[in-house]
């Protein structure tokens, strides 16, 4: 039997799983991480109003959720002054990202994104046969002006940019975001990935202006309200651009459970708040822990930290399999030069004390094997 024809975009997509989970690390390993540190997760968890609201709604789950997210809408609106039709809730910013290059970009159009950047996009861009254009980072930041030259260059359908980003967890001040926007061509769809932005200083974050129709501001619940496994997250936009996505998107795909958890979270500003104070301190620990063991951490507006290891690619994966062999969950990023670096996402107290003992140790093993 022949069984089904893939699509010839998909046919020619390489056989990869994109994302090795720590749960399939764990499977294979035959046993669990001690330190949960490579995903940025936030190991501070949701806000208890959040988790009693998602109970709650567990006991609903019999029913689909409101399709509209009306309520979750409106006080995101809120939160933004916005008015509700300029917000799309989504089953994740990654669900977004998937859905807004379902809109703009087609077989052979071109995306402008970074080189070594937050790579689910790229893998919705190859799944709808568009054209990945990839610019180099600039002093371990996301290039502006680079991008934008790029986008012009190339006729980009979409241009997609983190801030703070992942995986180096730099930023770029507002003004410079806002010139970038000012440069775009008209026609562009320009994803402004904000996964991190309750952690970055306000004068990271640009003015909302919903008027543009350029700008999609990409936000999530994953991160500082630590809901990553309810996968919901958000989208502000001009009033047309949103309704577009009513055309293509999952009526039903963000769960009843998401939608409650999201709206009490938001309630929740106390809550956020001492999350904001933990996740600094941990990210002073990591930075600290790094330089006790001769490294550099990056400076962070996120929950994580990049931690330049001072050699090559091939050290700092040497560096980062020491770190799993002792039982430490961390990644690093895919591309040189940003690969001499591992990442490491804040944990708590307990999680950073096994860090402080496993770096040194790891780190004596591969100096010995590399005579670095
Ligand atoms: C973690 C992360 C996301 C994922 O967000 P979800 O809402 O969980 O899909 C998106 N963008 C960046 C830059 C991230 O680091």
């Amino acid at each position: 039997m022949k069984g089904p024809r893939l699509t010839g975009i998909v046919a020619g997509l390489p056989a990869i799983v994109p994302f090795v989970g720590p749960e399939t690390q764990e499977r294979q390993r035959g046993r669990p991480f001690r330190a949960r540190l490579g995903a940025n997760e936030n190991v501070f968890a949701p806000s208890p109003a959040a988790v009693e609201a998602m109970a709650r709604a567990a006991r609903e789950a019999w029913m689909y959720g409101d399709p509209e997210c009306h309520d979750l809408r409106a006080a995101i609106a809120v939160q933004h002054g916005v008015a509700p039709e300029n917000v799309l809730v989504g089953e994740g910013i990654d669900g977004i990202l998937g859905l807004a290059v379902r809109l703009v970009v087609g077989p052979g159009d071109p995306v402008v994104t970074s080189l070594g950047g937050y790579p689910t996009l790229n893998y919705h861009v190859a799944g709808h046969g568009g054209r990945l254009v990839q610019v180099p980072y600039r002093d371990d930041r996301e290039d502006p002006e680079a991008l934008v030259a790029a986008a012009r260059e190339h006729g980009a359908r979409l241009v997609y940019l983190a801030n703070p980003d992942n995986p180096m967890g730099t930023w770029h001040d507002a003004g410079t975001i806002e010139r970038m926007i000012a440069d775009l061509p008209e026609d562009v769809l320009f994803l402004l990935d904000e996964a991190y932005v309750e952690f970055a200083p306000r004068r990271a974050v640009p003015a909302i202006d919903t008027l543009d129709p350029r700008v999609l501001r990409l936000r999530t619940f994953s991160k500082a309200h630590g809901m990553a496994g309810a996968r919901i997250g958000y989208a502000l936009g001009a009033t047309d651009v949103i309704a577009a996505f009513d055309r293509i998107r999952n009526h039903f795909g963000v769960s009843r459970i998401a939608q409650a958890g999201a709206l009490a979270a938001l309630g929740d500003r106390a809550y956020l708040d001492r999350v904001l104070q933990d996740v600094a301190a941990s990210r002073d620990e990591i930075a600290r822990i790094a330089r006790q063991n001769g490294l550099t951490p990056v400076p962070s507006a996120t929950n994580f930290v990049a931690i330049d290891c001072g050699g090559d690619g091939d050290f700092a994966r040497r560096v980062l399999a020491g770190l799993t062999a002792r039982d430490i969950f961390v990644r690093m990023p895919s591309v040189a030069p940003l690969d001499r670096c591992i990442r490491i996402s804040c944990g708590r107290a307990g999680d950073l004390e096994l860090l402080a003992r496993a770096l040194p140790e790891a780190l004596a093993e591969v100096r010995a094997a590399t005579g670095g």
